[in-house]
C-alpha cells in the first residue's frame, strides 16, 4: 500500500535539497506529488485537500534546522500530519459498563460485520478473558444467523438463538436479559446490512441502538470500497453516535486510502483492521504505523 507515495517522497527530498526554509514555492512540486499519491491511493478528494492545506500551514516558513534538508523537514511534517489525521494513538475498546458491555456492529452487507463479530469475540475471550455472548439481529437473512452460529461454534463462544420471525429489538433485549442473568461480560450484537443505504435500514439500527444502549458502536467498512466508503461512512455517522471504525479486508490489494477518508469524514477513531478471512485476522489499528507504512 502507498508504495507510490514513498517513491514520490524520495523525489521530494531531492527536489528540495539545498533550500534553508520551506516556502510556498519550493514546496509546490513536492506537495503536488503528495496530493497525487494520495489520490492514487483512493483517498477521497476532500480528505486530500484538507490534508495538503494542513501540511502547508504547518510547514510554510518553517526554518530547517541542524542537519536536516528542507525535504526531510517537509517529510517530517507530512508524517506528523498523516498520523494526526488518522488519530494520535491507538484507541482501545471501551468496555467500562455494568455488564454486559454491549458492542453494536453496523455497516453494509458484505462489509465484514459477522466475521468481525466472531474475530472480536475471540480476541476478547483470549486476550482479556471476557465471557462473551454473540447474537444476530439479521432477521432478513436466515443465512446470516446461521453464519454467526457456525462462527460461535468454531470459536467455542456462546451464541444466543434468534430467528427470522422475531423483531431485531426484541432479540437484542432478550439477549441482554440472558447475558445479565448468566453473567456475561460482553454482548456483541450483529445487525442486518443492506446492499445500499436505505431509510428503513437506518431507522431500524437507530431503534436498535436506542434499545441496547451500547458502550461501543462500531462501523465496519470494507477498505476495498475506496472512495465509496466516504458516503456510507457519512450516512452511518449521521445516524448513529459511532465510537469506532473497523476497516476490513486490509489484506486485499486496496491502497488503504479508505482509512484516511473514513477518518476525515467521521472524525472517529479506527480501532481495528481486518486482515483476513480467518478468525485470527483482526489487529488493533496503529495510526503511527500506518503513517510509517504510508511514507515507506
Ligand atoms: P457482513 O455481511 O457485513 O456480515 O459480512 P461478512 O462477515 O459475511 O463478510 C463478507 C465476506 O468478507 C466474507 O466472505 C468474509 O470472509 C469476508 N471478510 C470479512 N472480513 C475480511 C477481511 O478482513 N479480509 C478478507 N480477505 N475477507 C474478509
Amino acid at each position: 500500500m502507498f508504495e507510490n507515495l514513498s517513491g514520490r517522497l524520495g523525489g521530494v527530498v531531492k527536489t528540495l535539497r539545498g533550500n534553508a526554509r520551506l516556502t510556498e514555492d519550493n514546496m509546490k512540486d513536492a506537495l503536488r506529488e503528495v496530493r497525487m499519491a494520495l489520490l492514487e491511493a483512493d483517498v477521497a478528494l476532500p480528505a486530500v485537500k484538507q490534508f495538503i492545506a494542513d501540511v502547508k500551514v504547518r510547514a510554510e516558513g518553517q526554518e530547517v534546522v541542524g542537519s536536516l534538508t528542507p525535504g526531510q523537514a517537509l517529510i517530517g511534517v507530512v508524517y506528523e500530519e498523516l498520523t494526526k489525521l488518522m488519530g494520535a494513538q491507538n484507541d482501545a475498546l471501551n468496555l467500562a459498563a455494568v455488564p454486559p458491555a454491549v458492542i453494536l456492529m453496523a455497516g453494509l452487507q458484505g462489509a465484514g460485520k459477522t466475521t468481525t463479530s466472531g474475530k472480536l469475540a475471540k480476541l476478547l475471550k483470549e486476550t482479556q478473558k471476557k465471557k462473551v455472548l454473540l447474537v444476530s439481529t439479521d432477521v432478513y437473512r436466515p443465512a446470516a444467523i446461521e453464519q454467526l452460529k457456525t462462527l460461535a461454534g468454531q470459536l467455542a463462544v456462546d451464541w444466543f438463538p434468534s430467528d427470522v420471525s422475531q423483531k431485531p429489538v426484541d432479540i437484542a433485549l432478550a439477549a441482554i436479559d440472558h447475558a445479565k442473568r448468566h453473567f456475561y461480560d460482553v454482548l456483541i450484537v450483529d445487525t442486518a446490512g443492506r446492499l445500499a443505504i436505505d431509510e428503513a435500514m437506518m431507522a431500524e439500527i437507530k431503534a436498535l441502538h436506542a434499545a441496547v444502549n451500547p458502550v461501543e458502536t462500531l462501523f465496519v467498512v470494507d477498505a476495498m470500497q475506496g472512495q465509496d466508503a466516504v458516503n456510507v461512512a457519512q450516512a452511518f455517522n449521521q445516524t448513529l453516535p459511532l465510537t469506532g471504525i473497523v476497516l476490513t479486508k486490509m489484506d486485499g490489494d486496496s491502497r488503504g486510502g479508505a482509512a484516511l477518508s473514513v477518518r476525515h469524514v467521521t472524525g472517529k477513531p479506527i480501532k481495528f483492521l481486518g486482515t483476513g478471512e480467518k478468525l485470527t485476522g483482526l489487529e488493533p489499528f496503529h495510526p503511527d504505523r500506518m503513517a510509517s507504512r504510508v511514507l515507506g
